[in-house]
């Protein structure tokens, strides 16, 4: 996975001669941290599991990245992740750096008391490396507004009242309003802007989502609201459609009382991953890393993709789309609404003064827009692809 976004990288790399010196820097993380993390499940055995966090570049700023909690979460995927953040927030100009890190547990198996503990041990033995001006987790994959909660309890056990230590927290603790769907609406206004450029609106697309997380399920409930049809999507538990439209509200009532798409009565179930190539104008990918790769590439239906998600086009298939003529919305632009709600409610903490939400998703939507826009513009007059204009 590494090896893919350093692809990305040296792509716009080549394209602005840079020196090899410079691209070493810029692509070696700072400082890369690994602890073992042993605590006591609920009937009384040890349960081991490993965390991670690579700190990558601070060089505009403290670093920022999500936690990530899935067995996949290894030294290499937090690496090529946190890469993405130091590009992510340069995208958007907020004044930070990247970072991320996580833990291989499964939360599916695991008891709200065992994750609380195996949260507080990762603060415990993180504690000294990150902090509100060095390093700012946020949530990520099987993580949320509860275990941000967790770690500020925590971090503030040691130093002090510190709500900027963590973002994406509850907000009763400090958490900004707008923060939970911030990055679904980032995806919908990047969305917007695509289609704006040739007098469209999203009353005018289908869309297919994989993924139905904070992520999907955001993004698929903002563009329903704007008149965008959303004729599938999936989770864990298999995929959905309805040529009509899925009825998101409905859905969104289905998951909240059954947790997966599967079963919800007003849409025929699909393969899961027949999503991703389901006949739609619009294709989201908001699950995993690597959904799009050299094997369905070729049968994406979609003119555009989205990318919600983090890495989940493969270079491989990224080439593909581009020669078939897809454009592509990168990660590092589409789906930085997350970090920047982010950046704003680690402002608010800092200044101790809570933002109303319309100031936040107004602040929100002229930011993506503003990066929207000069990516565009440099894709345009350069003739790059949008993700290498982005890097
Ligand atoms: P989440 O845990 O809330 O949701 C993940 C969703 O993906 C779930 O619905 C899960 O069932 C589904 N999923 C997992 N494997 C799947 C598969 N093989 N097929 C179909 N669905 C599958 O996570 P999230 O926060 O929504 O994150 C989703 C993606 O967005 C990740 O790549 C994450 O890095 C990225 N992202 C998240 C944020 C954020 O603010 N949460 C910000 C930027 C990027």
């Amino acid at each position: 996975m590494l090896e893919a976004t350093n692809l990305f990288f040296n792509r716009a790399a080549d394209h602005l001669e840079l020196p090899e010196d410079l691209r070493t820097i810029l692509l070696t993380p700072r400082r890369v941290v690994r602890v073992e993390i042993v605590t006591e499940s609920d009937d009384g055995r040890l349960l081991h599991h490993l965390g991670f966090r690579v700190q990558h570049n601070s060089v505009r700023g403290p670093m920022k990245g999500g936690l990530r909690f899935h067995p996949s979460m290894d030294e290499d995927h937090a690496a090529s992740l946190a890469s993405l953040m130091t590009w992510k927030t340069a995208v958007v100009d907020i004044p930070y750096g990247g970072a991320k890190g996580g833990s291989n547990c499964d939360p599916s198996k695991l008891s709200n008391r065992e994750l609380y503990r195996i949260t507080t041990r990762f603060v415990e033995l993180m504690k000294e490396v990150v902090g509100p001006t060095v390093d700012i987790p946020a949530p990520d994959v099987n993580t949320n507004a509860q275990v941000m909660g967790w770690i500020m309890d925590e971090y503030t056990k040691y130093y002090g009242f510190s709500p900027g230590v963590v973002t994406g927290k509850p907000l009763d603790l400090f958490g900004s309003l707008g923060r939970e769907e911030a990055t679904g609406r980032g995806v919908m206004y990047a969305l917007q802007e695509y289609l704006q450029a040739d007098g469209r609106s999203l009353s005018d697309v289908s869309v297919s989502i994989q993924g139905f997380g904070n992520v999907g399920s955001n993004a698929a409930r903002l563009i329903a609201e704007q008149g965008g049809r959303i004729v599938a999507t999936s989770d864990i538990s298999g995929g959905i459609a309805n040529e009509q439209g899925i009825d998101i509200p409905a859905l969104l009532e289905w998951t909240a009382e059954h947790g997966v798409v599967a079963g919800f009565p007003g849409a025929e179930p699909i393969d899961g991953a027949d999503v991703l190539t389901f006949k739609a104008d619009v294709l989201i990918p908001a699950a995993l890393e690597d959904a799009l790769t050299a094997d369905n590439a070729a049968e994406v239906q979609a003119e555009v993709v989205v990318e919600a998600a983090n890495a989940p086009t493969t270079p491989d298939a990224h080439d593909i789309l581009h020669r078939r003529g897809i454009t592509v919305i990168p990660d590092i632009l589409a789906n930085a609404g997350g970090v920047t709600v982010s950046y704003f409610e680690w402002s608010q903490n800092i200044q101790q003064f809570r933002w109303e939400l319309d100031r936040v998703n107004q602040e929100l939507e002229r930011v993506m827009r503003r990066a929207y826009g000069s990516v565009a513009d440099l894709a345009r007059d350069t003739g790059l692809d949008l993700r290498t204009a982005a890097f």
